[in-house]
């Protein structure tokens, strides 16, 4: 309850900084602030960035294949804020769980990461030494595989499993450690947690494994989670009971989250913020509120009137395919599927616009000249 008063505040302090900023801007209405606007503008900056745990700040990252380099991730700019669910959208292959990947740097051997920064508490992860990438993974940023079913080793207990991570981790052994491990199981609502120890995965349903691993993840009390597709392989009963488990979770703890997937409903639920990326760019992204009352993007506009409603006579779709790795697509990278699309969209990219609080967008239909 606690940090749920702590996320309140948080918001409601972001909202009061960026609407300060506006008014002051508006109200001096100058190009070049004074030097005590300049401090304000500063100080209160500083503020935002204080909240932000993860900041990954134009990713470019590419593979080396059999006919050169091609780019899969371009300028990726994507920030997580300390207790925020931060839901990346987009359909399969369009680079969300290879940005995720990027910030554990597990990552194929073919990828190079050409530049950019990926920022946890201020320290680029691309610059971590094995040493210090060891203690960050699991320890510091957990992953929430898409598959629980062939995430466990099959051949050792769950608490064998826990076991490992807590004396890795936390360098805790004997009693501390078992004490540890059926502290997490219970956590995630493992019932009977200490007999549940000594069952086996194909003992556990598949909810029950996707919360062993959520329960791996806590023993290390990560400070984010990484959450690819965590309910894609759950029917929707379990679906929601992981992700009220999540919540509570980050209520509780918190705990910063990445929410990958391309359910836009389960997004609308639960998600803080959210980033839709189309074939490796981020082309929208803005509060969860401000993302669904003032959808801005083509591709986010398409991609919520696909989904199915008993109001729809006729379902819509997108056009074609999102581009393989080995296309070049000049210009928007959505032009070729663009409802919209105009001349200037074929050859030139656009930028990201501010287009409310907090709320951008990268479409040549913003520009006002
Ligand atoms: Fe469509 Fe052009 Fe906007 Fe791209 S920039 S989404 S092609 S209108």
């Amino acid at each position: 309850m606690r940090f749920n008063h702590i996320l309140y505040w948080q918001k409601a302090l972001k909202i009061s900084i960026i609407t300060i900023l506006k008014i002051i801007l508006i109200f001096l209405n100058i190009s070049f602030p004074s030097p005590v606007v300049l401090f304000i503008y500063m100080s209160l900056y500083g503020t935002i960035e204080l909240m932000k745990i993860l900041d990954i700040k134009n990713l470019n990252l590419g593979f080396e294949c059999e006919n050169g380099f091609r780019q899969a991730l371009f300028d990726v700019n994507f920030s997580l804020q300390k207790g925020e669910i931060h839901a990346l959208v987009g359909e399969s292959g369009c680079g969300k769980s290879i940005t995720a990947m990027s910030v554990l740097k597990l990552l194929p051997k073919t990828a190079q990461i050409k530049s950019g920064e990926i920022l946890f508490k201020e320290k680029d992860i691309l610059k971590y030494t094995n040493k210090e990438l060891e203690h960050l993974r699991g320890e510091k940023i957990a992953l929430i595989p898409q598959d629980p079913m062939t995430s466990l080793n099959p051949l050792f207990t769950i608490g064998d499993q826990l076991l490992e991570v807590i004396k890795v981790h936390q360098n805790l052994q004997g009693k501390d450690a078992e004490k540890k491990a059926i502290e997490a199981l219970e956590a995630v609502r493992i019932p009977s947690a200490k007999s549940r120890m000594k069952t086996y995965p194909h003992e556990f349903s598949g909810g029950m494994k996707q919360r062993a691993i959520i329960a791996m993840a806590l023993c290390c009390n990560a400070e984010i989670l990484i959450a690819d597709e965590p309910t894609t392989a759950l029917d929707v009963t379990i679906q929601a009971q992981i992700m009220n488990l999540l919540n509570e979770i980050k209520s509780e703890n918190n705990t910063s989250i990445i929410l990958i997937t391309h359910d836009l409903a389960l997004v609308g639920e639960n998600a803080d913020r959210i980033s839709v990326m189309y074939a490796g760019r981020i082309v929208e992204s803005a509060s969860s509120e401000e993302f669904f009352t003032n959808t801005n993007h083509p591709y986010s506009i398409a991609l919520l009137n696909s989904i199915p409603s008993l109001n729809k006579e006729k379902l819509e779709t997108i056009n074609g395919q999102p581009p393989t790795i080995q296309q070049n697509i000049s210009g928007c990278r959505f032009h070729p599927r663009c409802k919209s699309c105009m001349d200037i969209c074929k050859d030139n990219i656009p930028n990201n616009i501010s287009i409310g609080i907090n709320h951008f967008s990268a479409c040549f239909l913003n520009n006002k000249d």
